[in-house]
């Protein structure tokens, strides 16, 4: 049997494996001593490989390319000759006649590595001459990113996975760490294990709040006047360390005033917790001599988002919780490489290595080294300002890689209506996906397993990964096809290896540029900034409490409590919040081809009900029933559990069949442009 080093491709927590190989065909997985797994994995990284050998239970592997001249014509498989050229006519007559901001790209986050990534935002802003390119980010911690580079200077976790278990305080808000990244929910348990305490903050009773010291059941849509009140407990209380904020941060005074008004007992009402609660928690927090705060979607996907994590990083500031070992801030990243696809630049705003587009010295430096006499300026377009852009026809083609954003972007008919508003829409994959369905084109590329490269852990860490198997089919990996199209469309583009794109992208990029393919080799795990190539990587940022701000200081931020955008009333009475099943993954085309993984849970998906609400409504447990919000209705199966706070209702967003994105709200942060996901406005009705 051959083994072959593999990182997960499922989420952030990075863990290491080795893929199992018989005859050419992956028959398992044997967990190594990873940085962050240490030899263990959760069931998705057991389980979760099969779908690279086209098991066919969800849909069939992409095997060859295909296209149709026109949209209501069926596709026909088609020579890679005949898909490349078309493709790059198409491009390059919508380029020619709408210009390069009239396409739209995406980066990849799911399996796909950060080599792949970097040459499809050099395709969008080299070939095509836009900053259109966005990932998935823009729809998960988006807000992190731009929360954290105004108060602290960079967007990443401060420090690492493998610390967590040596803080003596964790605080996780909107953050269920046991279904989104279990290997990190261990962490947790063995943090607790050596006597840490435990704070929860979420509306459900999360697996981490069975364990936890304390569970504040807030109310959904209460972050922001809750993470207020906190901070107005460390100063009111003197538990804030008075010596370390004046060295370090700016910004107190104003800070001060706006919190001042946010007492627990002025926040009981929002929140639905009692004053002593609120109080606890912050003491709690503040007197552990190591504290650190995780967080996830629970308080990225919504329309206060970047405010909320700003206001996070300040409760890490007042108690000198940052730049040293086991505190910190933790935006615990989503889906595998999802860091990575930022890494490289997959943003409409920055260039790889975070170095703005704004920057005339970046812009000269990347025009320079892909030999085109400029590059954009202008930043480009979020993709949840997509389907408008279409409508408004200022948007005429999309190429997208790696993304099914017709089952995970919000409010899907609106999602439709813009895909069948736009001229010309390339789509590159694994699978026949959702948005497949819509393409001109369907460009069929290798899988995670069928091809090496590098992934970032959302703690920063590179790691490589190896291919196990052949890719079977007439496919190609992804930076393959982006050269093609790049060639084809007269500007030469002719990789061989992913160590020649690696070796590109990290001399252009300083914080990366240690990080060779040598000393990424077999188990080799470092985190940037990794300047050079004697440095071995930063497992904390901050150090000597030194920002990446333009003053060097953490910047103190509070802002006033909003409540959800969308309203609920007698007609929609309960708040929908999305949420995911710990088996399955983002768009669920990979764990939904994995044999084990697809008998964990059944379509329809879910629909969570408190069973004061469900007698309400007349709703049993199990029984099927429709959930209908201002935008759509899906059928969904009801589970009736004391796990689920009154007024709200909790939904994954992974089934075909029961897809909540046709119920929700397309509100977005004004900052980051993520959208309001916790929260739309529902009704249930029984069938
Ligand atoms: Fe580790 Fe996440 Fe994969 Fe589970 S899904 S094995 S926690 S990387």
């Amino acid at each position: 049997m051959e083994k072959h080093i593999s990182v997960c491709p499922y989420c952030g927590s990075g863990c290491k494996f080795n893929l199992l190989v018989e005859n050419d065909k992956v028959v398992g997985v044997e967990p190594l001593n990873g940085v962050t797994n240490q030899g263990e994995l959760c069931l998705k990284g057991w389980y979760g490989f099969d779908f690279i050998n086209d098991t066919k239970i969800l849909t069939p592997r992409l095997k060859q390319p295909m296209l149709r001249e026109r949209r209501d014509q069926p596709f026909r498989a088609v020579s890679w000759d005949e898909a490349i050229s078309y493709t790059a006519k198409r491009l390059s007559e919508i380029k020619a006649k709408h210009g390069p901001d009239s396409i739209m790209m995406t980066g990849s986050s799911r399996g796909t590595g950060n080599e792949s990534n970097y040459v499809a935002q050099k395709f969008a802003r080299a070939v095509i001459g836009t900053n259109n390119i966005d990932c998935c980010a823009r729809v998960c911690h988006g807000p992190s990113v731009a929360g954290l580079m105004v108060t602290l200077g960079n967007g990443a976790m401060s420090n690492s996975i493998c610390e967590i278990e040596n803080t003596d305080c964790i605080l996780c808000f909107g953050y269920n760490a046991a279904d989104s990244h279990p290997i990190v929910a261990r962490r947790i348990i063995k943090a607790k294990e050596k006597g840490a305490k435990i704070i929860v903050c979420d509306p459900r009773y999360i697996e981490t709040a069975r364990i936890a010291d304390q569970w504040l059941q807030l109310k959904n849509g209460s972050n922001m006047a809750l993470v207020n009140a906190f901070a107005n407990v460390l100063i009111n209380e003197g538990l804030y360390d008075r010596a370390y904020v004046a060295r370090n941060t700016e910004g107190f005074d104003e800070y001060k005033k706006i919190v001042a008004k946010y007492t627990p007992e002025y926040v009981e009402e929002i929140t639905g917790l009692k004053a002593s609660e609120i109080r606890e928690a912050m003491r709690t927090y503040a007197k552990a001599k190591t504290a650190t705060i995780l967080w996830g979607m629970g308080v990225t996907q919504w329309g206060q988002a970047v405010d909320v994590v700003k206001g996070l990083s300040g409760l890490a500031l007042l108690t000198g919780n940052l730049g040293k070992p086991n505190v910190g801030v933790g935006p615990v990243r989503g889906q595998n490489n999802v860091q990575g696809a930022c890494d490289m630049g997959a943003l409409p705003n920055v260039f790889p290595g975070y170095q703005p587009v704004a920057d005339a010295a970046a812009r000269d430096k990347f025009a320079k080294a892909w030999g085109v006499p400029s590059l954009p300026e202008k930043v480009g377009m979020a993709i949840t300002d997509v389907p408008h852009a279409a409508e408004e026809g200022k948007l005429k083609c999309m190429y997208i890689f790696g993304e099914d954003p017709a089952q995970t972007e919000p409010d899907l008919d609106t999602v439709r209506k813009g895909f069948e508003a736009l001229d010309f829409i390339i789509v590159q994959d694994i699978f026949m996906t959702k948005t497949a369905m819509f393409a001109d084109v369907v460009l069929p590329a290798t899988s995670w397993g069928e091809h090496d490269g590098v992934f970032s852990s959302a703690d920063r860490g590179f790691q490589r990964f190896y291919k196990a198997v052949n890719a079977k089919g007439d496919v190609k990996h992804d930076w393959e096809i982006h050269g093609l199209i790049a060639t084809a469309m007269g500007y030469p583009m002719k990789y061989t290896s992913t160590e020649e794109i690696w070796n590109e992208l990290i001399s252009l990029c300083p914080i990366y540029k240690g990080a060779t393919y040598e000393k990424l080799a077999g188990l080799g795990y470092v985190q940037w900034p990794c300047p050079d190539v004697e440095h071995p990587g930063t497992p904390w940022l901050y150090e000597g409490n030194q920002f990446q701000t333009k003053s060097g200081k953490g910047l103190l931020f509070a802002a006033e409590w909003r409540p959800p955008l969308e309203k609920v009333d007698a007609e929609y009475p309960l708040g929908l919040c999305t949420v995911r099943e710990v088996g399955h993954y983002s768009c669920r085309s990979m764990t939904g081809n994995c044999n084990a993984l697809a008998t964990l849970a059944d379509e329809p998906g879910y629909v969570t009900i408190n069973p004061k609400d469900a007698a309400e409504v007349g709703v049993k447990d199990q029984e099927l029933v429709w959930v209908q919000s201002r935008r759509g209705k899906v059928i969904a199966r009801a589970s009736v559990t004391e796990r689920t706070n009154v007024g709200a209702v909790y939904m994954t967003y992974q089934w075909w069949i029961g897809a909540c994105n046709e119920l929700t709200v397309h509100h977005v942060d004004p900052i980051s442009k993520t959208p309001e996901y916790k929260f739309s406005a529902v009704r249930l009705e029984t069938i």
